[in-house]
């Protein structure tokens, strides 16, 4: 008689999974089986308001309706084709993304990811200039492979340094200021001049890309000062360098706009960037897909020149479906507003009532859905709380019903975009009892 097997746990199977960014033999991951709205599951239904959009991703919320219908209808019509073919449904995204970035882009390059988006920006960079270099920022985040994990500002990017021509400049950051700054306009000037030193030095004319997340998040939600974007810009102009704003986090709804840079209080001279990268919000990561978005300016130099770069997937039928389910929902749903009002009204105040109440918040900043708590023992000092203490406030919330998106010192507070009042207040209050 054959033996009975019991089927493997999801844990059990989990073994088999190598995951990212970890030591693997010392993993406990969180089973996460279903989830919709701000809300996610595990198998025995325990349920958890989702406060990470998992990697600050699912702007629209888990299991959209509308985006799921769109999949599976395209999955029954042709889910997959070759990115030679012209194909409606891609065609279509096109005209979505480039309808919400408005002027002055005219095409877009789609890609798997942020990655491959940030890889494919400086690509054109590099190629439009015919210059190496390019500049980025030590607290950033751009991505795992070649040129966006050594562009990128932290830990990730040391043992991954086999791209060239990165260098790497301290962006404005008031609360922890490299630039012994006072104030957030002493923080702006400090940086841009230290930049512009950097320019010099490198040579303006070897640097062809710089390339900076628009709001920093995985460093930390680190909302730039007015006059910060302006002038690099006119760094970038004066020297002729591509300036690429990242925009796979901070786009589509999460700061309240479709892009972070057309907010006026983040862009207040309302400058735009040279090349823009997109990915994860544009459909919420319901199939894998990212972009980015080129002007005439840029694009023209391809209409005689081969562009030396593709996809197997580039515009992926299915991820094309969901884009544009995404961006139609949004719409109708007034769901980019919905963000800005509920961080303006809602998020942002009770965030800052709860920092009144908890000395360990050092600081909170954001817009949207898009804050960060920084957490410190001693406020005077600003010192980070210790990655032990972090770990016990990360499982307390997971204990007491929140998943949250931890990060160094800080609790990053980025629920989806159609996050209700009702959600927020429950969320705070768990933030309140689990926080010293
Ligand atoms: N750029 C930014 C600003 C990001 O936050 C991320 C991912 O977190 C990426 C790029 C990389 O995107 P992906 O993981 O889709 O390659």
């Amino acid at each position: 008689m054959q033996a009975q097997h019991e089927e493997p746990s999801t844990l059990e199977l989990d073994r088999l999974v190598f995951h990212s960014w970890s030591a693997q033999g010392a993993l406990h991951p969180l089973v996460i089986a279903g989830g919709s709205g701000a809300e996610v599951w595990d198998e025995d239904g325990r349920r958890l308001l989702d406060f990470s959009s998992q990697l600050v991703n699912t702007n629209i919320g888990h299991t959209h309706p509308r985006v799921v219908a769109a999949i599976q209808a395209q999955a029954a019509v042709l889910p997959t084709v070759a990115p030679a073919h012209a194909n409606r449904v891609r065609g279509l995204a096109a005209a979505r993304i480039l309808e919400a970035a408005g002027e002055p882009f005219a095409k877009v390059f789609f890609t798997n990811g942020g990655a491959d988006a940030n890889e494919n920006a400086i690509r054109l960079a590099r190629l439009t200039t015919g210059r190496d270099k390019v500049l980025s920022a030590y607290r950033s985040y751009h991505g795992n492979t070649g040129a966006a994990v050594v562009a990128t500002g932290d830990w990730r990017r040391v043992p991954n340094e086999y791209a060239r021509g990165h260098v790497h400049f301290w962006g404005p950051f008031p609360y922890r200021s490299e630039f012994w700054s006072s104030s957030p306009e002493q923080e702006v000037e400090r940086a841009l001049h230290a930049l512009e030193r950097i320019v010099e030095a490198e040579g303006p004319g070897t640097i062809a890309a710089l390339l900076v997340e628009t709001v920093p998040g995985t460093a930390g939600v680190i909302v730039p000062p007015p006059g910060w974007l302006t002038g690099l810009r006119a760094l970038c102009d004066r020297w002729g360098i591509v300036l690429i704003f990242d925009e796979v986090m901070s786009g589509f709804g999460r700061t309240g706009d479709w892009f972070a840079f057309q907010n006026p209080e983040l862009n207040p001279d309302r400058i735009v960037p040279d090349l823009v990268t997109f990915a994860k919000g544009v459909n919420s990561g319901y199939v894998p897909a990212g972009g980015v978005l080129i002007p005439p300016a840029i694009a023209t130099e391809f209409d005689t020149r081969v562009f030396p770069g593709g996809l197997t997937y580039s515009g992926h039928p299915l991820a094309m479906a969901s884009i544009v389910a995404t961006i139609d929902a949004m719409r109708d749903e007034g769901i980019v507003d919905h963000a800005r009002r509920i961080g303006a009204e809602a998020l942002g105040p009770a965030l800052r009532a709860l920092a009144e109440r908890h000395p360990v918040i050092g600081e909170v900043r954001g817009l949207g859905v898009f804050w960060a708590l920084d957490l410190v023992t001693d406020r005077a000092a600003r010192t980070p709380l210790p990655p032990a203490e972090m770990a016990r406030i990360k499982a307390a919330l997971v204990e007491a019903g929140l998943l949250p998106f931890v990060q160094d010192n800080r609790i990053h507070v980025v629920p989806p975009c159609i996050v209700t009042e009702e959600q927020v207040e429950r969320a705070v209050a768990i933030y309140d009892a689990v926080l010293p």
